[in-house]
């Protein structure tokens, strides 16, 4: 039994049973036999119920977001756009079994034509802080490319998943084609990767546990798809648009209280502006709205629970603080959001991903510092490049070692676009219009003609 707290208040919200073994095998077992029939199901239909599907998303958008609110902390206009995300991840998925083709290759002798094929059952394992459109962005490509899923939940975070199930049931999705199994990591989770049904594992979250995964994984030659941690680089250059720069700088690393793989959590600064720029943040990061998630107002919400903003708060113990913003008294997990100077590359606050609202700034010397430093670290997720230089974008765009870049502008996701890491940050692209591939195998059929 697992309680579930709201992070804002720390109210029990709701009780949760885990599954056993016995139960994630029984239902392993479901959507083995249910992918016999799911894979057969017309192009058409099955892309008819993801619409069905999406629909449902989008008529309960509001009670998802209120879910999210009061589950996760989330800000009630980030909650809105998460539980939009998983409506149009299913919109745009639902159009691609009629498009799943195959090639048709020249050969001597017979024809030779390919077919992109189903794995079986997909599992999908999510974190804490991106409930729904993490969960979507396996779920959906996988049933459209003609997978059945089984999905779990983070422990602290099961309610929206445990929702859209029954969402996807109402919508027509057959029995065993999605079930969601909330319960431990290291029950559930673990195994997914060690059932032979399963073909596929998505996992997202810590490098720690991912690495194990894949490991695991290896002894079967099971399909992975690995989305893992950050510590991304924002990078402004002297000729940037400074004021905007800082103005979005805060946005860029304490939207979802900093618990974002994306977050900009290292701000880079050409040393001529290095001042003026702290200038221009600092009243950027006093003006941020911390306060109730619920309130149509609020920016940032409280930390996921009380043991991550300890582990946050040891960050910013004995290191040098810049200015901070606000954060409300009272119950409910809150950590201001604060800027911290880094002494050189070496500082702990500076390497390791915080996950938390806190974000460390270091000033560089030309474009050959900026990019030594920015590729200076395990991860390889995400960044910004702030200049005005045009040829200056193009080559930072090249140069810096991450899987999504944005120039003059913090965006990363996008769900028609590929996202995902480079070097610790992970294994494989999620969205855009390859992922579907992601969920299939290539099998190459040769049909001879001779007499
Ligand atoms: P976590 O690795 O502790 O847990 C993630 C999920 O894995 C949870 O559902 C957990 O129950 C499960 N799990 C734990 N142990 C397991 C095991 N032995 N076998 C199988 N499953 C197991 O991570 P977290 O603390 O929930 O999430 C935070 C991390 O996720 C951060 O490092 C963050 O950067 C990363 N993240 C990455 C992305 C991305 O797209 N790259 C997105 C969101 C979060």
């Amino acid at each position: 039994m697992t309680r579930v707290v709201d992070p804002a208040s720390g109210d029990v919200v709701a009780e949760v049973v885990g599954v056993g073994l016995e139960e994630v095998d029984a239902a392993i077992g479901r959507a083995d036999v249910a992918f016999a029939s799911w894979r057969g199901v017309a192009p058409g239909e099955r892309g008819r119920i993801l619409r069905r599907f999406a629909g449902l998303v989008d008529s309960h958008l509001e009670e998802l977001a209120r879910l999210e609110v009061r589950n996760a902390g989330h800000t009630i206009g980030n909650a809105r756009w998460e539980a939009g995300n998983v409506r149009d991840v299913l919109d745009y998925y639902a159009g691609a079994p009629e498009r799943l083709t195959g090639r048709q290759i020249p050969v001597p002798g017979g024809w030779d034509v390919t077919f992109h094929e189903p794995l079986g059952v997909v599992g999908v394992i999510v974190p804490w802080n991106f409930p729904m459109p993490i969960a979507a962005w396996g779920f959906a490509p996988a049933l459209a490319a003609g997978n059945t899923v089984v999905l779990k939940p983070a422990e602290l975070t099961p309610l929206t998943a445990l929702r859209l199930a029954e969402l996807g049931r109402d919508a027509g999705l057959p029995e065993g084609v999605f079930t969601v199994l909330p319960g431990r990591g290291d029950v559930v989770g673990e195994r997914f990767v060690t059932h032979p049904a399963v073909r596929k594992v998505c996992f997202t979250g810590s490098t720690e546990v991912g690495t194990r995964i894949m490991a695991g994984c290896a002894a079967q030659v099971k399909r992975i798809t690995l989305e893992l941690g950050g510590k991304s680089a924002n990078l402004v250059f002297a000729d940037a648009d400074l004021e905007k720069a800082a103005a979005t700088a805060p946005y860029a690393v304490f939207d979802n209280a900093g618990q974002d793989c994306c977050a900009r959590s290292r701000i880079l600064v050409q040393r001529p502006v290095y001042d003026r720029f702290l200038e221009l943040l600092e009243p950027a990061v006093r003006a941020l709205r911390v306060e109730d998630p619920a309130a149509e107002t609020a920016e940032m919400g409280p930390l996921i629970s009380a043991a991550h903003r300890d582990r946050v708060a040891g960050y910013v113990d004995g290191a040098t603080v810049a200015f901070t913003g606000t954060r409300p008294d009272g119950p409910g997990f809150w950590h201001a959001p604060t800027v911290l100077l880094a002494d050189s590359p070496a500082d702990r606050h500076w390497r390791e991903e915080i996950f938390g609202p806190v974000v460390s700034v270091l000033p560089f010397d030309d474009e050959a510092d900026a990019v030594r430093l920015a590729n200076d670290t395990e991860y390889g997720l995400s960044g910004s490049i702030w200049t005005r230089d045009v040829g200056r974008a193009l080559r930072l765009a090249r140069a810096v070692q991450a899987g999504n870049l944005s120039v003059n502008s913090h965006s990363s996701v996008r769900y028609w676009t590929p996202f995902g890491g480079m070097k610790r940050s992970g294994l494989g692209r999620e969205l855009g219009p390859d992922a579907l591939h992601a969920f299939t195998d290539v099998k190459n059929v040769f049909i001879g003609t001779e007499e």
